[in-house]
């Protein structure tokens, strides 16, 4: 049994409060034999997974993931520009294995909320006392006229990490110097706000560094972006000559709208044309489709309660990660880590009779933009209220700024690093990642 004081140590000190929904009685609970079932074991699906089975052994906890191992997006723009091996992004379910998780390799394919049940492609049905949903994202094709998930196999968007990582880094070894790299980002909401701007960096880095008389050409669908003065400093500071940025403005509207994979080539809005010898498309997202299918969405995302990211929709089953909409929390592994701690101990909270937790968030986005050179942007968040609507409040946000100096760039870039290795832990139970090098 847990109690008021080990919750607030669960949550890292964060105070308890009352009223929160309940929908198993407790003494099934204590009983043990309750089930939760979580789909999908990535940053939030496992970090949930690995506390509650750690604070409570007797609660029957399975993950079902259609992955035998885990790349993670998080640092794979690192791998672009050498700064990470492929390998040292890959994690195993066997630290979650260890602990008596029951991690099936499968594809959910249908949740029964009526009956409470999961069923999955091989035919199974998982029974279920409380459900989590963590099933990242999916992609809107349709969004960009060519594009498909067989165009992605030509233009890889390598936006879900795995084989599309690999390919799009063997298409830049492959080009000439001289080359057009072309990237292509959406609007917002998508996974992980500051992830292209890294990525540009990283890429522009392997081609200062390996084929100098090469550009990337970034047309973007947006006029502003996350952590942008630090990032357009970067730009100027390291990559002159190599990025050039195209921001959507009242003139030229950059959203690429049409592809032809055939002839290597973009078309923005604002009808500019360009061919590419390598063409990353990072297009619009939507919640990962079995929440969508669960019902658990409202156009492209999930909406959830801020209090304990319970779903708005369905009830019985949490939608956290990238999947939910929690304004203003952007879509981060921290924060799906965050969500996850939080629905870990809702759930934990009926076993031991006690109230739940007041919730406490928190995120922070480190991004590479040169050797042992990071930014980072961050906040806390607290449920609250604004307009009329239930939010997530962000507290003491912080960003880096233009013209900081080596060392804090340096300072940022280990806690980074010291961060994948902590966050590799919660959400596997894997304490390696800071020593493995693959
Ligand atoms: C290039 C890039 C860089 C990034 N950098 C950072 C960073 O520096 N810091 C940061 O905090 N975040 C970063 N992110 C964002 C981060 O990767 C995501 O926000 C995070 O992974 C979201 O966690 P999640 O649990 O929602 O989804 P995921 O971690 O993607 O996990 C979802 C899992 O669900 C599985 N799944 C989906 N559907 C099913 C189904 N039907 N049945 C079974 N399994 C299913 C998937 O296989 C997957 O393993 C980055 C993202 C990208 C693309």
């Amino acid at each position: 049994m847990i109690d008021r004081r080990e919750f607030g140590q669960l949550l890292g000190g964060t105070a308890l409060a009352a009223a929160s929904p309940r929908w198993i009685a407790a003494p099934a609970l204590a009983k043990g034999g309750a089930k939760v079932v979580i789909v999908g074991g990535g940053a939030g699906g496992g970090t949930v997974a690995r506390i509650i089975k750690t604070e409570a052994p007797q609660i029957d906890v399975t993950i079902v993931e259609q992955r035998p191992i885990y790349t993670s997006c998080f640092n794979s723009n690192h791998f672009f520009g050498g700064f990470r091996s492929f390998a040292s992004l890959q994690h195993s379910y066997d630290g979650l294995k260890k602990l008596g998780i029951n991690v099936v390799t499968d594809t959910a394919t249908g949740i029964d909320a009526g009956k409470k049940a999961v069923n999955t492609a091989v035919g199974t049905t998982l029974p279920y006392d409380r459900l989590v949903l963590s099933p990242g994202i999916d992609f809107k094709y349709d969004a960009i006229e060519g594009y498909s998930a067989a165009a992605s196999e030509i233009m890889p968007h390598a936006w879900k990490a795995g084989p599309q990582t690999l390919l799009l880094m063997r298409q830049l070894e492959a080009m000439e110097d001289g080359g057009v790299v072309i990237m292509t980002v959406p609007g917002n909401p998508y996974r992980c706000p500051p992830g292209p701007y890294e990525r540009a960096c990283m890429i522009a880095h392997y081609l200062k560094t390996h084929k100098p008389k090469s550009k990337l050409v970034i047309f973007d669908a947006k006029p502003t972006f996350s952590k942008q003065g630090a990032f357009e400093e970067a730009f100027e500071r390291y990559y002159a000559g190599i990025i050039d940025l195209n921001l959507t403005n009242e003139i030229d509207d950059f959203r690429v709208v049409r592809v032809d994979p055939k002839a290597m080539q973009v078309e923005t809005a604002s009808g500019t044309k360009l061919k590419g010898a390598v063409v990353n498309v990072i297009p619009p997202q939507t919640a990962g489709a079995i929440a969508i299918s669960a019902g658990c969405a409202e156009g492209a995302w999930c909406p959830i309660k801020p209090e304990n990211f319970a779903s708005a929709k369905v009830d019985g089953v949490y939608v956290i990660g990238d999947a939910a909409i929690a304004v203003e929390m952007p879509k981060s592994a921290y924060t799906a880590n965050s969500h996850g701690k939080v629905v870990a101990a809702d759930i934990l909270a009926a076993l031991a009779g006690s109230d739940p937790a007041i919730p406490r968030y928190r995120n922070t986005c480190w991004s590479l933009l040169a050797a042992e050179d990071s930014i980072k942007i961050g906040a806390d968040y607290t449920p609250g209220e604004h307009d009329g609507k239930q939010i997530l409040v962000p507290d003491h946000p912080f960003v880096s700024q233009k013209g900081e100096t080596a060392e804090v760039r340096r300072k940022n870039y280990a806690e980074g690093l010291a961060w994948y290795h902590a966050i590799i832990a919660d959400a596997f139970n894997d304490n390696t990642a800071l020593t493995h090098k693959g």
